[in-house]
């Protein structure tokens, strides 16, 4: 295995130091470290953060191969200064069976470029109906974990119940799609001002803030592992707040484009703004930005959504909801604001890991620790160009936007897999 000596560079905002990779793992840490052999990076003005981890990514892989696939979305994510993505399950077919996550873990294995931990579905074909296999997911070579429905609400709160009961036996976690669907039937935008002068249907706030506070209290009842998707409304973070106080187990993620966009950005009906949960209001932006900061939201998840020309480009009403996230994540939270470098490294690799239960992730450089780590120029900045994205879709709300915080290079145990802001393979 190759070696690697990161000269000068910042880890998590500490002193500049010399960082040694060397046989996948991190050999050394400070000054005159043994590099004898070693690749030299100029690292000079430089941080390194541990490897960024998603919670929520879709690859599209089986079944939309023409949007997105497990390599191609994988290659995405090593730019954006991912080691580890959460797959989730809404392919085709849904990933509800052992056989269907093994699939998807293999694939991001031959990819090598992340590692790919599978979720799996909660309900068989995400009908809301039965529960899927989740034991039989647990215990094959996918070690699934999570289980969600995303893309669709486990609804049904017996059901919901049973999920929660199961999943706690292996310490698994139930990653809900907060939306009552009754609430939002033909939903196209935020419930508001904005909906109201487009004569568009809206989504309100309260399909999402209901469905969490009820399984907030399910979770609580059951003692299980509770994960809220893609929280986008202030009235969600109160809820979550008090969930948290009564020692609920619940935990939280929320999307850098919750964390930016308006629903003022739908005024001129470009789909490439139409998102499930939809943009909400500024108000909602600044209690998101506030939350995450304060930790009533544990992550930053990207839900990275690739569509096909064909279901984005069209009239509004008939676009599938969803944005591209992997590539631009990094920049757009560090826009914001709202985290400093730990901030970042807590909110967007440690807790997801943690939450993941992804071992080898999230941790800081230190010796001894897996060298899954990111290389970031924070005086860098680049311009978003949808065709210059690894993604085999092109739905990025962020088109020629300068953003600031640019990826340089991504390690996957030891091993790069971008260099000089370029993928390796
Ligand atoms: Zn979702």
């Amino acid at each position: 295995m190759s070696a690697y000596l990161l000269r000068g560079v910042s880890v998590v905002g500490a002193e500049p130091t010399d960082l040694l990779i060397r046989d996948g793992v991190v050999a050394g840490l400070g000054r005159d470290t043994g590099a004898a052999g070693a690749e030299v990076i100029d690292a000079d003005g430089l941080l390194a953060l541990p490897g960024l981890v998603d919670l929520h990514t879709h690859l599209r892989e089986p079944g939309r191969e023409d949007a997105e696939t497990v390599e191609t979305g994988s290659r995405a994510a090593a730019l954006g200064g991912y080691t580890a993505v959460c797959a989730m399950a809404n392919t085709d077919p849904v990933a509800d069976t052992a056989g269907v996550v093994e699939q998807v873990w293999r694939l991001g294995r031959a990819a090598g470029l992340v590692d790919v931990q599978p979720v799996g579905a909660v309900t068989v074909g995400l009908a809301g109906e039965r529960l899927a296999e989740l034991g039989a997911m647990a215990t094959s070579a996918a070690n699934v974990r999570i289980f969600s429905d995303d893309g669709h609400c486990v609804s049904d709160p017996r059901l919901m119940r049973r999920a929660l009961e199961y999943v706690k036996a292996f310490d698994g976690v139930i990653a809900q799609h907060a939306e009552e669907p009754r609430h939002t039937v033909g939903a196209q935008l935020h419930e508001g001002d904005v909906a109201a002068r487009l004569g568009l249907p809206g989504w309100p706030a309260v399909a999402e803030e209901a469905i969490i506070a009820r399984d907030a209290l399910l979770a609580g009842h059951v003692g299980a592992r509770l994960h809220i998707c893609h929280v986008s409304t202030a009235g969600s973070v109160e809820i979550l707040r008090w969930a948290k106080r009564r020692g609920v187990r619940v935990t939280a993620e929320v999307t850098p484009h919750h964390l930016l966009l308006t629903d003022e950005r739908a005024e001129g009906y470009d789909p490439v703004f139409k998102v499930n949960p939809p943009l909400r209001t500024r108000a909602d932006v600044t209690a998101l930005r506030a939350a995450l900061a304060e930790g009533v939201l544990d992550a930053v998840a990207t839900d990275h959504a690739p569509h096909a020309v064909e279901d984005k480009e069209c009239e509004w009403a008939y676009a599938r909801p969803g944005m591209l996230g992997l590539q631009t994540a990094l920049s757009i939270v560090y826009s914001t604001g709202a985290l400093d470098w730990d901030g970042i490294a807590e909110r967007m690799s440690r807790t997801p890991a943690r939450i993941a239960g992804l071992a080898g992730h999230g941790q800081d450089p230190a010796p001894g620790v897996p060298a899954n780590l990111t290389l970031v120029d924070p005086a860098g900045t680049w311009v978003v160009e949808p065709g210059n994205l690894a993604s085999l879709s092109r739905n990025t709300p962020y088109a020629g936007m300068e953003l600031p915080g640019r990826v340089v290079a991504t390690f996957l145990r030891g091993e790069p897999t971008v260099l000089d802001g370029k993928a390796v393979r």
